[in-house]
């Protein structure tokens, strides 16, 4: 089946009217670059609509491209006729609606007509293009208040447009519309959902990681690379920052009770990313934690890790259970990454009774054997950041 466009729907931008334009350009840059594979492809904007004119490029796979960003809502398949003769819009009606799964039992056509110099008026051709249906497709009838497919035709001075499938797409708001973040992303489950819920909101996310050579591998390097290339799929690109941990988990394993390392590690970690946002410009730090699942993610833990910044901590999962986070790492296609058994920073050094129920003072305390702001400013100095793009296999390098 041939279709020459694709209708874009964008639901929740139509409430924001002061900003709309800003977020329509957004979108639209977004599906740009979601789509840069295939350049004979076309974005026209119209009168509040969007369509992609195809021109001969694939539509299956740029579908599942668009089911990736952010900010479309449904969009259809369409049929793109420069020809105003009624057999052609009759062939078409049938080709589009044969072409629906699963195989539909009832139907409504909804006729609109902008082009006023086309002869049949709206009510006129539903009716004709409502019997020719019935008299070609066996098993089909129709039912105007909740038919299982709607055949709309839209009858305009350029053409005509014949679509019935609905696909829905990501929902959310356009990726770049709402500032930037830094996600802190380890190699679990969690952290790339949040990322991507952040980003669903419209945030662009850099990402931060914390590697602890050599008692955490280039595997598990290698593990949160891939994982933040996934993410890519959804925002069309991003940085990831490894930040050296070694010296840090080090220092703090000699200095400080064992109970406290992991507070304190946690706390290094919010102190290096706040510093890292300011220096790429994000306004907000985003993180995979929850409440509850295990002893250190209580609200006294989090208290006292987010004591030492004061940048707010954007933190997705609080308002989702476990098996709901799981759902999403599975259809965002995470999961299959995340479970691979490679170690993490946080999983080399487990004191035998991490404190459960931290205080900062404490914290501050045992900090007090430690060098913070030359620890902090060395791990800042040794970041290596990367660029890595979908489709690019390997990622850049670059020093910053
Ligand atoms: P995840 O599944 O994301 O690893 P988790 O359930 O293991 O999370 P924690 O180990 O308590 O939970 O980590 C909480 C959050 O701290 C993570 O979601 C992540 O945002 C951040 N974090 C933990 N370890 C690292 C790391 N090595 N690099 C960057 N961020 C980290
Ligand atoms: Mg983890």
């Amino acid at each position: 089946m041939q279709y020459e466009h694709i209708l874009i729907r964008y639901g929740e931008l139509a409430l924001k009217k002061r900003n709309r334009g800003e977020f329509e350009t957004q979108l639209i840059r977004n599906i740009k670059k979601s789509i840069k594979g295939y350049p004979k492809v076309q974005v026209i904007r119209t009168y509040g609509r969007l369509y992609l004119a195809l021109n001969g490029e694939p539509y299956e796979q740029i579908e599942q491209k668009l089911k990736k960003v952010f900010g479309i809502h449904s969009f259809s398949p369409t049929r793109f006729l420069h020809s105003f003769e009624l057999e052609d819009i009759e062939a078409a009606a049938l080709e589009v609606l044969r072409d629906v799964q699963p195989i539909p039992r009832t139907f409504k056509v909804i006729v609109k007509r902008p082009n006023k110099q086309f002869p049949h008026r709206s009510q006129e051709m539903n009716r004709m293009l409502g019997g020719h249906i019935l008299r070609n497709i066996e098993n089909l009838s129709v039912d105007v208040h909740e038919p299982d497919v709607e055949l709309r035709v839209e009858i305009r001075v350029e053409g005509i447009f014949v679509s019935c499938r609905t696909i829905p797409g990501m929902g959310g708001l356009p990726t770049g519309s709402s500032g930037k973040a830094m996600l802190m992303l380890s190699g679990g489950i969690d952290s790339p959902v949040a990322g991507w819920m952040t980003m669903k909101r419209g945030v662009r996310i850099e990402g931060v990681h914390f590697h602890s050579y050599p008692f955490t591998s280039e595997r598990a390097k290698q593990k949160v690379i891939d994982l933040a290339r996934i993410l890519t799929e959804y925002s069309g690109g991003m940085k990831l920052h490894i930040v050296p941990f070694t010296e840090i988990q080090t220092k703090i394993r000699e200095k400080c009770p064992e109970h406290y390392t992991i507070t304190i590690m946690r706390r290094f970690m919010m102190r290096i990313t706040e510093r890292l946002a300011q220096k790429h410009g994000a306004l907000a730090i985003a993180t995979g934690e929850s409440l509850g699942q295990v002893a250190s993610q209580t609200m006294e833990s989090m208290r006292t890790i987010n004591d030492v910044v004061n940048i707010p901590v954007i933190r997705p999962l609080v308002a989702i259970d476990k098996e709901e986070t799981i759902i999403i790492s599975r259809r965002i296609e995470t999961y299959e990454t995340s479970i691979l058994p490679f170690e993490d920073c946080c999983t080399v050094f487990v004191p035998k009774s991490p404190v459960t129920k931290p205080k900062p003072e404490l914290a501050e305390k045992y900090e007090r054997e430690l060098d913070i702001e030359q620890l902090v400013e060395d791990a800042v100095n040794g970041v290596e950041s990367l660029w890595i793009d979908p489709s690019a296999p390997e990622e850049n390098h670059e020093f910053f």
